[in-house]
């Protein structure tokens, strides 16, 4: 049986973090929903924007939405594990920095880090 925590047909919302696009804010690494789709900021950034939609939804499965990286992390077990291929783009685009996004990143960037 499929694994409900996860949708593998829906594609990922956008290029960056909802939140921080929205906001003008800007984020290190980027997490993608793995049942909704959902693109937030990692649990480094200044946002922290992946797991407060985790919180907020019951979404507790996030995929890396980085370049060459595929593993899945569940808050709730607080665990890795292993999940299927998901809707392509599977990462942000290679043009796109990191931290990103660009002209949004202060230059002492690496103070605001978690
Ligand atoms: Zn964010
Ligand atoms: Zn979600």
């Amino acid at each position: 049986m499929a694994d409900p925590r996860i949708d593998p047909t829906v594609p990922p919302s956008g290029d960056g973090c909802v939140e921080c696009l929205a906001s003008g804010g800007w984020w290190f690494h980027l997490r993608r929903c793995a049942r909704c789709g959902h693109i937030g900021c990692c649990d480094s950034s200044p946002s922290q924007h992946a797991s407060a939609h985790a919180k907020a939804s019951g979404h507790s499965v996030i995929r890396s939405f980085e370049p060459g990286e595929d593993w899945f992390y569940d808050y709730e077990t607080d665990e890795g594990m292993e999940g299927p291929a998901l809707a392509p783009p599977e990462h942000h685009p290679l043009k796109q920095p990191t931290p990103g996004p660009a002209g949004k990143v202060p230059r002492d960037w690496q103070r605001y880090l978690h």
